[in-house]
């Protein structure tokens, strides 16, 4: 008999976690790379070739699982409440979602962050109390594998995800006949950067504030919600002189991207993103798995709120009708274009010296050290040469 092919043939993939959690035997564990990115470890011994973890990874599938997707309504959306509005990083409307769903009787399995390890982790909140960790993007990749497993697959559940997850997660719900009971909800996804670069801003971090006892990634507090590209951050110790630092009247510093805030730097800047964003995804713009996606609504229309805004699109009839249900929340009907301004068409690059960057990173050179300050220079001289001799 001819053996099929298994998760341990793949490398580099979106390390969404659904392969572990499908895996009947759980001998499929999410590990980080050597580059900073989780990746499936498979032990191959106790493996009985059933498949599973093949037919339900979105990476190893040129299609979207939801074939028929196609726009059905766009939004621009913002809740009502305002410190709702105010936490969340557009307009709190993933949130909204999950307030309403689990007062019908859902669970809602969102991102929180975990400031034991420094990393982000998937979690089941069966309450809205319990589902507030979630409020805000963590703009690194989640680590899924033991919320996806704990999910009672006869129940109902909203899964809150990126397009790559999502799109495996609905793989995997339909190869067990249960799309019925999950409602699936994906953002507009710029890609995700690597845990070294993390690691690394985190460590550069504490050597000011000393141990981290809260950290978040959008904050309009500071300067409202176009400059909300903001990390927030409260540490243990008096804080020694930064420049990057701005201290906030509520005890947060904050560090903005439009300041030079270096974790976005790297980020945004593309020096750090996934192979798997760079090279594999399938989900910009209006490509989606999920029944419901959700974005900052950039762009012209929105220009002068400093509230938030989300942009919200159904892409399936069970997605428009949980929105019609929706009334803690304002929804203003917008074409799709309109929605979805300013969100990427195409995947994100690597800069030229990005490669540098994440080998000095992996031998763990500091952050806002010499090395990566003179790459970052270098970086900044070819793209002004590349544009004047438009390259
Ligand atoms: C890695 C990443 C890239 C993104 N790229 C874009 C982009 O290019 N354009 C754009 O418009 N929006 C992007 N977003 C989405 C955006 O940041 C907001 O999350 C979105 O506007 C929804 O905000 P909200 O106000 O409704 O609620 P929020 O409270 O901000 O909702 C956040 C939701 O996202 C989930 N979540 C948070 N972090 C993660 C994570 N790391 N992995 C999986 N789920 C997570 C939470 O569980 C929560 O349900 C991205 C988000 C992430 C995490």
């Amino acid at each position: 008999m001819k053996t099929r092919k298994n998760i341990g043939d793949i490398q580099n993939c979106y390390g969404c976690g659904v392969c572990a959690a499908a895996c009947p035997k759980d001998i499929i564990s999410i590990k980080l790379n050597s580059n900073g990115f989780y990746e499936p470890v498979l032990n191959k011994k106790d493996c009985v070739h059933c498949g599973l973890c093949m037919d339900v990874c979105s990476f190893s599938h040129s299609s979207v699982s939801l074939s028929e997707s196609r726009v059905m309504g766009s939004w621009a959306a913002w809740s009502n409440d305002p410190a709702t509005r105010e936490k969340c990083s557009s307009g709190g409307f993933g949130f909204e979602v999950a307030k309403m769903l689990l007062s019908q009787g859902y669970s809602a399995v969102g991102c929180k962050y975990e400031m034991s390890q420094h990393r982000a982790v998937h979690f089941i909140a069966n309450s809205l109390d319990e589902y507030l960790p979630s409020m805000g993007s963590k703009y690194i990749q989640s680590y899924t594998k033991d919320a996806f497993r704990l999910i009672n697959y006869n129940k109902r559940y909203l899964i809150t995800g990126t397009p790559c997850q999502i799109d495996s997660f609905r793989r995997l719900i339909k190869k067990k006949g249960v799309e019925d009971n999950f409602v699936l909800l994906d953002f507009f996804c710029h890609g995700v950067p690597s845990m070294n670069v993390w690691k690394a801003y985190v460590e550069y971090i504490e050597s000011f504030v000393g141990p981290l006892i809260n950290v978040s990634w959008r904050n309009k507090k500071c300067n409202g919600w176009h400059d909300s590209l903001t990390m927030g951050f409260i540490g243990t110790n008096p804080i020694k002189a930064a420049s990057l630092l701005e201290q906030g009247d509520d005890g947060v510093l904050y560090s903005r991207m439009t300041r030079g805030d270096l974790f976005y730097r790297l980020f945004l800047g593309e020096f750090c993103s996934g192979p798997h964003c760079v090279h594999n995804c399938k989900y910009k713009f209006d490509s989606s798995a999920a029944d419901i996606r959700i974005g900052d609504l950039w762009g012209d229309t929105y220009i002068d709120n400093e509230q938030g805004v989300s942009a919200v699109v159904a892409f399936t009839e069970k997605g428009a009708k949980v929105i019609s249900q929706m009334n803690t929340v304002t929804l203003m009907n917008h074409p799709f274009d309109v929605v979805a301004e300013g969100q990427l068409k195409q995947n994100c690059h690597q800069k030229e010296l990005s490669s540098l960057i994440q080998f000095f990173l992996k031998k763990r050179v500091p952050l806002d050290g010499f090395i990566i300050r003179v790459i970052l220079l270098s970086q900044r001289v070819i793209t002004k040469i590349k544009r004047v001799f438009q390259i």
